[in-house]
């Protein structure tokens, strides 16, 4: 008998060799035990073209609606992907637009395995890093100042207001930048990472440059301050988590000096640059998960890779690529728990653990895919490279 469920999950194909991956883990490793229920949006780049991005935000909308959706990882387009796919337009990244239609924070932690040590070895906890993801510098206006000249920031209210500060008198040539953030986002970003610390019983670290930054980046450490003590402060005490505030300089000292085991909290730009540092840290791209969630608590799970477009040509030529499909198992397995906790479903639940334990376990019996057999060091195994369908064969026999 395979394990139901009522409501579906958001299915949302993509490209290239995760494609062909996606349809063999749900072939081999979801389908025999689960009566699969999806609403399915195809956002491979092809039928995006076709429909102007529409089918794009319909997969956000119904991610609204149904609050679990499951991503497999899709191309960006840039010149080369306009020609190569004949492009109408070249359309915006799906994920900025479910990001923005969700106004959502984006967590990321990495799988571990006995056998891969991260770089720093007293990290032996996932570090789940939360990225605010908007404003800051990538939204940024600037301009190139060629000549002495003073400059300012001018602010025009509805009302007619103004106010104006200096920024500085450039002699010579220089360079300004004007950035922004909005409260409401803030108070987002705030609430998503207390609503996922208590789901996942971890301590939030949150740092900022409040001792530079007087108005701009305290701001955010007042907004996290605010809604923690109103609104989150009793319920972290009940489950025995805490909040943290510190200054960037020092959070950065503390968490190399860390065990893991805790939600790092950033602003745009930190989270960008510190999530390439702690994935690389840990081991492997392909070992990373990826989840959005949004401030009223819908989940959007994937893989942080991405479409792994040399493998792809390698597959088209016919050859067998030994493509990692451990995160895009972990994406599967995320929605499918999400669902099984939003419709208290033990069953679902157990599974999706299953899965998950059975993925760790054959890497840890020495099968594994080629990024990962040039990284695992383990005197007590020996180590055999397979193809993806192989790997996934051996998940399967685990599993039953
Ligand atoms: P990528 O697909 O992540 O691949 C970069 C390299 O990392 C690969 O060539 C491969 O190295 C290794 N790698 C990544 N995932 C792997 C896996 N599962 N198993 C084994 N090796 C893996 O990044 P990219 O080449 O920069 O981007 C390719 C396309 O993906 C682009 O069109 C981009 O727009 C898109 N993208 C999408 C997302 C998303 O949807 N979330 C995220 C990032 C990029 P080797 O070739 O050395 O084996
Ligand atoms: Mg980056």
């Amino acid at each position: 008998m395979k394990i139901k469920y009522e409501t579906p999950i958001v299915e949302m194909q993509g490209d290239e060799m995760t494609r062909v991956i996606w349809d063999m883990i749900k072939d081999i490793l979801i389908d025999p035990y689960v009566e699969i229920n999806t609403e399915y949006y195809d956002l491979g780049l092809k039928n995006r073209d076709l429909t102007d991005d529409k089918v794009t935000y319909e997969a956000a909308e119904a991610i609204k609606r149904y609050g679990v959706g499951v991503k497999c990882a899709t191309i960006t387009p840039n010149a080369q992907r306009v020609e190569e796919y004949s492009l109408k337009a070249m359309w915006p990244s799906p994920n900025g637009t479910i990001r923005a239609a969700l106004d959502g924070t984006v967590f990321r932690a990495p799988i571990m395995v006995k056998g891969i040590t991260p770089y720093i070895p007293s990290w032996t906890k996932p570090i789940t890093i939360a990225r605010h993801a908007y404003g800051d510098v990538y939204k940024n206006s600037e301009l190139a100042v060629n000549g002495n000249a003073d400059c300012y920031i001018t602010v025009k209210y509805e009302d007619g207001n103004v106010e104006e500060k200096k920024i500085a008198s450039i002699d010579g040539r220089g360079i300004i930048q004007g950035i922004h953030n909005l409260d409401k986002s803030i108070y987002s970003f705030a609430r998503s990472c207390f609503n996922y610390a208590l789901d996942s019983a971890l301590d939030v670290w949150f740092g900022a440059k409040d001792t530079i930054s007087k108005t701009y980046d305290h701001r955010f450490k007042d907004i996290f301050w605010e809604v923690f003590e109103k609104e989150y402060k009793d319920k972290f005490d009940a489950s025995g988590i805490k909040y943290e505030y510190s200054l960037i300089d020092d959070s950065v000292a503390r968490v190399i000096r860390s065990n893991g085991g805790f939600i790092w909290a950033l602003k745009n730009y930190d989270g960008d640059v510190m999530s390439d540092m702690v994935a690389t840290a840990y081991g492997s791209l392909a070992m990373m998960t990826s989840v959005l969630v949004s401030p009223d608590g819908k989940y959007e799970y994937e893989a942080a890779h991405g479409t792994v477009t040399r493998h792809y040509y390698k597959y088209l030529n016919g050859e067998q690529t030994s493509t990692n499909p451990v995160a895009t198992i972990f994406a599967w397995t995320g929605a499918l728990r999400r669902r099984g906790i939003t419709e208290n479903n033990k069953k679902l639940i157990a599974f999706s653990d299953k899965l998950e334990k059975a993925s760790v376990k054959t890497i840890e019996s020495g099968i594994m895919t080629g990024d990962l057999a040039a990284i695992f060091k383990r005197k007590d195994v020996d180590v055999k490279k397979v193809n993806t369908k192989d790997f996934l064969t051996k998940v399967s026999g685990l599993l039953k």
